[in-house]
């Protein structure tokens, strides 16, 4: 699976102009890679009439539980009403921005949530610079992934993105053997602490400076089963990214 995150960017003629660049991509009958672009909420529903049906659409973010008076959130059930099929969910940009400091808590209540109105969501885990230097990357990821697990009862409708914070927008992609190395230990720790079948099943994305030139080489890691894409995705060559998975 390859998903796009446009982040807080785009103006109606941007995303006239990149969906219809986006539009050309041809896949293969037998291309076994999903497609999903998240924009910002409010260009959710357009991009949708805008991209052929190759590609899901999903939002950034959503609300805990059901809407009502939480000025500026959007809820789960509206996302789904819109037609929108994913949410992404526990960015880094949302766990660490001071203003929005979302904890792991929080990111568990809008999983379990969201699965239940019956959205796929795309929760996101990373650590920080200093946490890897520190030693601590699969502490911080452990955490992070054990708040999501224990929210998850079925997880068809979950995939995880593995983006480490010191990747995100630097330009500084993480080495195929450092995105291998940490994908492995994740589903090892899902075998050990879900079961052997959801291990097997889930797919896990790396995310993280991916681009056109370095998607290759990470998209042949056994671990790596996609990517969520950010800077890249509002390019029209994001399509060569999409392709390293058909
Ligand atoms: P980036 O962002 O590709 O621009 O590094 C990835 C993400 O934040 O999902």
């Amino acid at each position: 699976m390859v998903g796009g995150n446009w982040k807080c960017n785009g103006t109606k003629e941007s995303i006239e102009t990149l969906c219809a660049s986006l539009s050309t991509l041809e896949l293969p009958s037998d291309a076994n890679v999903e497609v999903m672009i998240a924009p910002s909420s409010l260009h959710a529903t357009m991009t949708r009439s805008l991209l052929p049906e190759v590609y899901q659409i999903g939002v950034q973010n959503c609300w805990t539980g059901k809407g009502g008076a939480f000025t500026g959130e959007s809820s789960a059930e509206m996302i789904k009403d819109l037609g929108i099929d994913w949410v992404i969910i526990g960015h880094s940009e949302r766990r660490h921005l001071p203003i929005l400091k979302e904890s792991d808590e929080t990111i568990a209540q809008k999983v379990a949530y969201a699965l239940e109105k019956g959205l796929k969501v795309m929760p996101c885990i990373g650590e920080l610079l200093e946490e890897r230097e520190a030693g601590k990357t699969n502490e911080v990821n452990e955490r992070q992934l054990k708040a999501i697990a224990d929210a998850v009862t079925d997880w068809t409708n979950v995939v995880l993105a593995y983006e480490p914070v010191w990747a995100i927008g630097t330009g500084k992609v993480a080495t195929p053997e450092q995105a291998q190395e940490v994908h492995a230990h994740l589903r090892a720790w899902i075998s050990d602490n879900v079961s052997v079948e959801v291990a097997q099943s889930v797919r896990i994305l790396y995310g993280g400076s991916v681009s056109p030139k370095n998607c290759e080489e990470l998209s042949k890691q056994p671990d790596v089963d996609g990517f969520l894409v950010g800077g890249a995705s509002l390019k029209p060559d994001f399509i060569t990214v999409i392709k390293s998975y058909e």
